[in-house]
Formats: C-alpha cells, sequence, structure tokens
C-alpha cells in the first residue's frame, strides 16, 4: 500500500501527518531564526525534536507502528516543551497550549490526559514563566478547561468515527457485514501470502421463496425473518467465521482454515439448526446455500464466490432447501450421504438434503 493510500484509509496516519506538517512548517523556521540569534541549544533541541517525529512517523508506517509513534509523538512534544520552557520564558506558554490540544488528538485519550497533567504540573512549577500568583492559577485553570475540553472532543471524535465504521460495514437490518466488508476482508484474505497454503471455504445462502413471505405478510414480516436468520445462523458459527449479508436475502459465510470435511459439517449443522427455528407468520421459512473451497487457480476471490454461487443455483435447481457444494468429493458425513437425494446431482456436485 503507498504512503497516498495509507493517508486515505487511516486517520490515525492523517492526523500524525498533518501534526508532522505543522511541526515542520511552524517549528523550524522558529529554530533557524534561535540558531541565528545564537541560541544554539534551544534551536538544536527544536530540530530534534521534528526530525525524531518525522523519523519516527516514517518508521512507523513502514513497519506498521503508528499506535507507537502516536504514544512516542505526545511524549516527544511533551518532553520538548517541558526542556524548552525554563530557555525560552513565557512564549513556552503559548507552545504548552498547542501540545495540550495535540496530546488529546494524537494518541490514546488517557496516555494524552496524564501527558498533559504532567505538562501543567511542571509549567506550574517554573516560577520565572509567571509575573504574579494569579497568573499561574490563571494559567492552571485555562490549561485545563483547554484539556478537558480536548478530552471531550476526542470522545466525541471517537464515537462518531465508530458509528461511521458501522455504517460503512455492517447492515442496518440485519447487523451482518455488508458487501463492503466482504469485500475488504476478502481482499485482506487474497493479500496474505498464506492465503494459497491454507484451506479455506466460503458459501452463498439464500431464502426460498422469501418474496412470497413479504407479499402475503407484508415487508415488516419480512425484516422479522431476516433478523431471526442472521441470529441463528451467528449461533451456529466459529468464532473466527464470518457472515455478510450482499443482497436483499442473499448472505455469504466464510469459514476460514476448514477443508471440505469442516464445510460440509458446518453447512449441515446449519441447515439442521434453521429448520425448525426459521419461520414466517405462514410457516417455515427454508433456505438453500451454495459452497465451494478456495482452490490453487482461484487468482481473486470473485471467481471463488461465483461456484459457491453456481452451488447455490444447483441447490435451487434440485429443489430448494438444501446444501450444494462445488466439487467432486463424496459426502462426508453418513448422515449426509443417506439423505442423498434422488434427483441425480451435477457432476461437480454433491447434493444433501436439508437436514430440517
Ligand atoms: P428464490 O427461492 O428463487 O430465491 O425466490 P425468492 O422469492 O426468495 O427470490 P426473489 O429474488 O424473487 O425475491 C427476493 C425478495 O427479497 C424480493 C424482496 O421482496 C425481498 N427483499 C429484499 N430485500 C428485502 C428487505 O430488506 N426486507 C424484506 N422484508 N424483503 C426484502
Ligand atoms: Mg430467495
Ligand atoms: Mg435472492
Amino acid at each position: 500500500m503507498t504512503f497516498r493510500d495509507s493517508l486515505i484509509k487511516d486517520p490515525r496516519l492523517t492526523l500524525l501527518v498533518c501534526f508532522a506538517c505543522c511541526a515542520a512548517f511552524g517549528i523550524v523556521p522558529f529554530a533557524a531564526w534561535r540558531l541565528w540569534q545564537g541560541q544554539v541549544l534551544v534551536g538544536l533541541i527544536e530540530i530534534v525534536l521534528v526530525a525524531g517525529f518525522l523519523s519516527a512517523l516514517w518508521v512507523g508506517w513502514r513497519h506498521k507502528h503508528l499506535h507507537l509513534v502516536s504514544y512516542l509523538a505526545v511524549a516527544f512534544i511533551t518532553t520538548g516543551c517541558i526542556l524548552l520552557a525554563p530557555m525560552i520564558g513565557r512564549v513556552g506558554l503559548f507552545w504548552g497550549y498547542a501540545i495540550l490540544v495535540a496530546n488529546l488528538l494524537l494518541t490514546d485519550r488517557k496516555f494524552g490526559f496524564l501527558a498533559n497533567l504532567v505538562l501543567i504540573a511542571f509549567m506550574m512549577s517554573f516560577g520565572e514563566l509567571f509575573a504574579t500568583g494569579f497568573e499561574r492559577l490563571s494559567f492552571v485553570v485555562t490549561a485545563l478547561l483547554v484539556t478537558v475540553y480536548a478530552y471531550w472532543f476526542a470522545i466525541m471524535t471517537d464515537v462518531q468515527r465508530e458509528r461511521l465504521e458501522a455504517l460503512a460495514t455492517f447492515d442496518e437490518l440485519t447487523s451482518a457485514g455488508n458487501r463492503r466488508l466482504m469485500e475488504m476482508e476478502l481482499n485482506e484474505l487474497f493479500s496474505r501470502p498464506s492465503h494459497a497454503g491454507l484451506p479455506h471455504a466460503i458459501a452463498v445462502l439464500d431464502l426460498d421463496h422469501f418474496k412470497s413471505v413479504n407479499d402475503r405478510y407484508g415487508h415488516h414480516a419480512g425484516d422479522k425473518v431476516l433478523k431471526r436468520l442472521v441470529q441463528l445462523v451467528q449461533r451456529t458459527l466459529r468464532r473466527q467465521d464470518r457472515l455478510y449479508r450482499i443482497g436483499g436475502e442473499e448472505f455469504v459465510l466464510l469459514f476460514p482454515h476448514a477443508g471440505r470435511a469442516g464445510l460440509e459439517a458446518a453447512l449441515d449443522r446449519l441447515q439442521a439448526y434453521l429448520g425448525p427455528r426459521l419461520s414466517s407468520p405462514g410457516g417455515p421459512v427454508t433456505a438453500s446455500i451454495g459452497g465451494a473451497l478456495l482452490e490453487d487457480g482461484d487468482e481473486h476471490w470473485s471467481t471463488w464466490l461465483a461456484r459457491a454461487d453456481a452451488a447455490l443455483y444447483e441447490s435451487k435447481d434440485a429443489g430448494r432447501a438444501r446444501v450444494c457444494i462445488a466439487g467432486t468429493a463424496a459426502p462426508t458425513s453418513a448422515e449426509g450421504a443417506a439423505d442423498l437425494l434422488d434427483a441425480s446431482p451435477p457432476e461437480d456436485t454433491i447434493t444433501l438434503q436439508h437436514a430440517g
């Protein structure tokens, strides 16, 4: 991923880069001026702070340790301000306010809050920064107000970001993952070099004759069936399995690290579980499922998903309310074998009858 792509996707990196730019353009001219004026130590400390932060940001991005960089940034600028304030005098107070805000936006709120308390305590202790006791008290009160306000702002930003992320990745009606999340997670799976060596399975589930549930009992009743379906499916999944709603009454299930036997067992279990539990006011609602295993030749997940989709159509064509798995292997479970349909399945597909 290029730096530009990471910048678009990662709000933490955007904040850190924004801060780095502000630091570079805001501090370096002052540092140069101080060097020019002969305040070599102050100028050097400022340049080391900016250079250290920029290098940490670069290394952090390359090695995916941005979290650590954000902690370092806060530690850097807080320590820098504490070191410089006695040297630059009252001007240090102005920088202090900028740092109080930055600390709470750059990193974990609690760490930023703690850093602010440390900064305020040190600044308070530098007697030469304040002409009177009243000035010192005013600094403490205003610095605490800025901290509380920035803390509240940081909470609100996090809450809104989480809400936006949920809206962008989860289906509002059922709370299953949405198509976007599925694409992101499948892209991620395919970007790992190890994906090719491991068995992974996928399945597409579609409710049978769902349109008639809506037509007869209304959209609200249909929505309730969809919600119930997701609750039931989630109960049968392992912790690492994923469920996405990719269309009206169409869902995708991802079974990481599952081979053929695992996929067959999972889908049979799912059908058996849904059978007696999923219903509309008009009676039981059934689902057809198509499954497929990841194959060596799958360069992109879309071909894998297309095989599961084709298997779903085999299920529908064979009479619905059943599981079909793309591939040529024999049925895995004795129960599955006993339940084989009379209608002969297509050559590359095994068909297990609905277990419910
Ligand atoms: P099949 O067995 O061939 O899958 O038949 P079907 O009736 O399930 O398939 P079809 O694709 O004809 O109908 C899908 C229906 O799903 C159409 C629409 O009324 C319903 N649907 C899609 N999205 C929603 C939704 O969010 N809520 C509700 N209640 N119904 C939905
Ligand atoms: Mg349907
Ligand atoms: Mg459909």
